[in-house]
C-alpha cells in the first residue's frame, strides 16, 4: 500500500464570545466540555490510525474557533495520541490558533513545550474601538502583548487583520498597514470583511466600500507591507510561508480531525473527500481532485505545476490569449497581478470542464 504523508487539521470549534462578523463553525461556549472533545478527537486519530497506518505527518495545524482556549492537558493528550498512531516528522510545523484575552505567559510556554511551534494571532484591528465593533474581546495592547510574548518564546508568529471595514477609506488602509509594518512580523493574513448571513453584521445593513475601493485597498496593501505575498491574502518573509496551508494548496493529502472539519485523504490510489470520521467519506476522481489544486494552486504566487494530468484539464487557447492575466514560467502556471484581481472569472474560463 502506497502512504503518501497527510497533513493534519484538528477543528477547535469553541470561542470565548462569537464576534459580530464571524461565520465560522464555532460556538461561543464560557465552559465548553473539553472531556468530550477530547474523547471523540481520540476516536477520530484511532480511527484514522486504523484506516490508514502509521502515515508520516508533515504539519498539525489547530484551528478554529479558539484553540488558545484548550486547556493544557487536552491539547498534550492530542498530540501524544498523534505521536502514538502516526510518525510525527522531525521539522513538524504545528501551528495553533490563538486569541488575545485568551492565553497567558505561561500557558503559551506549555504548549511550546508540547511542541506548538508556529502561533497564529487573531487580531484583526490596531484601534480599540473598531475591535468593540467587530464583537472581539481584547484590546490592541493585549493583541502586541501576545505577539511579543509569542515571540520571546521562540515560536514562529502570524497574525490575522482584517480590511474593508464600513466606513473605512484606502488612506485608512495605507496607515494600518504601515502599523502592522512596526511590529516586525515574518508572516501575516490581510482578509477583507465580508457580510456572511445569520451574523450580527448581516442584520445591520452597513455601509461598506464598493468593490473599486476594495480592490485599491487590495493594491495599496500589497505596496504598503513591508512582507511580499505568496498567496491572495496572505504575506510572509521568503521561507516563512506558512507549510500546513502550503502543502494543501499544492493539493497534498490531509485529515480533518473534529466537528465539521474536511479533509482529502489519499488511501490505496483513491482520493476521498472527508469530513469527521462519518459525516462524509467518499471517493473522488483524480480529475476533480486536481481541479482543486487548480483553484487553490492559482491562489499562491508560486502557481500550479504543470504535469500531464494538469495539462489535460487546462484550456490552452484561454491561456494563450491572456497573456495580461496568465504566465507559464518553468512548467508553472500562475496569474498575473492583474489576474489575481479577477482570479474567480479566470478560474471559469481556464478549467476546460
Ligand atoms: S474568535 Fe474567530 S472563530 Fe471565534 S467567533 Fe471570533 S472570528 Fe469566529
Amino acid at each position: 500500500m502506497l502512504l503518501l504523508p497527510h497533513n493534519l487539521y484538528f477543528h477547535i470549534p469553541f470561542c470565548a464570545q462569537k464576534c459580530n462578523y464571524c461565520a465560522f463553525y464555532s460556538h461561543a461556549c464560557k465552559k465548553p466540555d473539553w472531556d468530550k472533545y477530547l474523547n471523540e478527537i481520540l476516536g477520530e486519530i484511532e480511527f484514522w490510525h486504523k484506516k490508514i497506518g502509521q502515515i508520516e505527518i508533515p504539519t498539525i495545524f489547530f484551528g478554529g474557533g479558539t484553540p488558545s482556549l484548550m486547556p493544557e492537558n487536552i491539547l498534550e493528550k492530542i498530540i501524544s495520541a498523534i505521536g502514538e498512531k502516526f510518525s510525527i516528522t522531525p521539522d513538524c510545523e504545528i501551528s495553533l490558533e490563538s486569541n488575545p484575552g485568551t492565553i497567558d505567559e505561561n500557558k503559551l510556554s506549555d504548549f511550546k513545550s508540547m511542541g506548538i511551534n508556529r502561533l497564529s494571532v487573531g487580531i484583526q484591528s490596531l484601534d480599540d474601538e473598531t475591535l468593540k465593533f467587530l464583537g472581539r474581546i481584547h484590546n490592541a495592547n493585549q493583541a502586541i502583548d501576545l505577539l511579543n510574548n509569542a515571540k520571546k518564546l521562540g515560536f514562529n508568529v502570524s497574525a490575522d487583520f482584517m480590511y474593508g471595514l464600513p466606513n473605512q477609506s484606502v488612506t485608512d488602509v495605507k496607515n494600518f498597514c504601515k502599523k502592522i509594518n512596526e511590529l516586525g512580523l515574518n508572516h501575516c493574513s490581510m482578509y477583507e470583511l465580508s457580510i456572511e448571513p445569520n451574523t450580527p453584521f448581516y442584520r445591520m445593513n452597513l455601509q461598506m466600500p464598493d468593490n473599486e475601493t476594495m480592490a485599491q485597498m487590495y493594491e495599496s496593501i500589497d505596496k504598503t507591507l513591508d512582507l511580499p505575498r505568496y498567496e491572495v491574502s496572505n504575506y510572509a518573509t521568503p521561507g516563512f510561508e506558512c507549510k500546513h496551508n502550503q502543502n494543501i494548496w499544492d493539493g497534498e493529502p490531509y485529515i480533518g480531525f473534529g466537528r465539521g472539519a474536511a479533509g482529502r485523504p489519499f488511501i490505496n490510489g483513491t482520493w476521498y473527500e472527508q469530513i469527521g470520521n462519518n459525516e462524509k467519506f467518499e471517493p473522488i476522481s483524480a480529475r476533480e481532485r486536481d481541479v482543486e489544486k487548480i483553484i487553490t494552486g492559482m491562489r499562491t504566487t508560486r502557481g500550479v505545476k504543470i504535469t500531464d494530468d494538469i495539462d489535460k484539464i487546462l484550456n490552452a487557447e484561454f491561456i494563450k490569449s491572456n497573456p495580461d492575466l496568465l504566465v507559464i514560467e518553468n512548467d508553472r502556471i500562475k496569474t498575473t497581478k492583474k489576474g489575481l484581481l479577477i482570479l474567480d472569472e479566470i478560474l471559469l474560463d481556464l478549467i476546460e470542464l
